[in-house]
């Protein structure tokens, strides 16, 4: 099934997760998705390391758990930049074997000193060779509201953004940000270049300094100064830390719904007790923002 749908007539809250290290059973996750599944998520995305078609194993055994064990819709994460069309077509099989037909097609993050393979240099080749080869596949790609950090300027990252969704891509999946004022002008961006599928907004919980640090230097997303205040203030005190990152998630979370955004990822980092902790404080406003919309999507139809 598509998840387009279901932007229609709610406010969409998804999930990512990653799989455990290669040399861990795959049931070492178990646990950690049957708290989310707690939660009842619209969907679960499950990352996979650029680094090639060897290890996907992982994030397809997980997405088979996800969608067949646990009766969520799970997306995997395709990333091309180092895996020849051959590869990607046998992934795409093994997905298809176990009934997840929906991906997010990315370029994947760079590994220094590894030369990519140079048939998808960029994620909107790998867009279009899905969409031609295998068309019952539902593509989601990635988007960035504080701008990719290796683009040439923000008009050059919303016109290569408009060719991943004439490519095919039905939806869009950000990059985490901490100002949300960034993700309204990005927002304006998109509507003016004429983007209108459903855009979810990519929510990362920070509970933890050196997280943080990591984060921001892979990304290059800038730190609010609100955030900073809170890393001043409370890096020394593991529990304050966890409290006000979960906190700033949850303001973030409510302004963005209030605002009418089509959905929130969150990066759970496999910490299903913060997921938990934030879907409990935000639930309500999901619902009341869903029921809004169902509303105003009926009255359409009966216009
Ligand atoms: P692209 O869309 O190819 O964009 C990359 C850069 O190239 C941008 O600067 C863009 O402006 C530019 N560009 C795009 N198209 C063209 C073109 N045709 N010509 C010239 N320039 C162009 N990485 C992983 O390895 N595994 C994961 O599981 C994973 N999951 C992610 C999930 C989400 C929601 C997000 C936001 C990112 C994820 N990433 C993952 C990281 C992602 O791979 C990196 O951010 C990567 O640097 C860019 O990927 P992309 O698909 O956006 O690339």
């Amino acid at each position: 099934m598509s998840l387009t749908a279901l932007f229609n007539d709610k406010t969409v809250f998804s999930l990512e997760v990653f799989p455990p290290k290669k040399d861990s059973p795959k049931e070492a996750i178990l646990p950690t998705l049957q708290q989310l599944q707690a939660i009842n998520p619209d969907f679960i995305s499950v990352t996979l390391g650029a680094g090639g078609s060897d290890h996907y194993t992982g994030t397809v055994s997980i997405a088979d758990l996800i969608q067949n064990q646990l009766n969520i819709p799970a997306v995997a994460h395709v990333p091309g930049l180092y895996q020849t069309e051959s590869q990607v077509l046998n992934l795409l099989d093994h997905l298809s074997e176990i009934n997840v037909k929906n991906i997010l097609a990315l370029r994947g993050d760079k590994i220094p000193g590894k030369e990519p393979v140079g048939v998808f240099n960029h994620a909107n080749e790998l867009v279009s060779f899905v969409h031609k080869n295998r068309p019952d596949f539902s593509i989601a790609s990635a988007c960035y509201p504080d701008c990719h950090a290796e683009a040439t300027g923000f008009v050059d990252d919303i016109a290569h953004l408009k060719e991943k969704v004439d490519a095919g891509a039905d939806h869009l999946i950000s990059q985490l940000f901490f100002d949300n004022q960034s993700f309204y002008d990005f927002k304006e961006k998109t509507e003016i270049a004429g983007i209108h599928v459903p855009i979810e907004a990519g929510i990362m919980p920070c509970t933890n300094k050196k997280q943080i640090e990591r984060i921001t230097q892979i990304t290059g997303v800038p730190l609010p100064k609100k955030f900073s205040a809170i890393l001043d203030r409370y890096q020394d005190s593991k529990l304050a830390m966890k409290d006000a990152g979960i906190a700033f998630a949850v303001d973030q979370i409510i302004d963005l719904v209030s605002e009418g955004v089509d959905g929130i990822h969150l990066y759970t980092m496999n910490h299903a007790d913060i997921a938990e902790r934030i879907w409990e404080a935000t639930k309500s406003v999901f619902e009341a923002a869903s029921q809004k919309k169902a509303e105003k999507a009926e009255k359409a139809s009966n216009h």
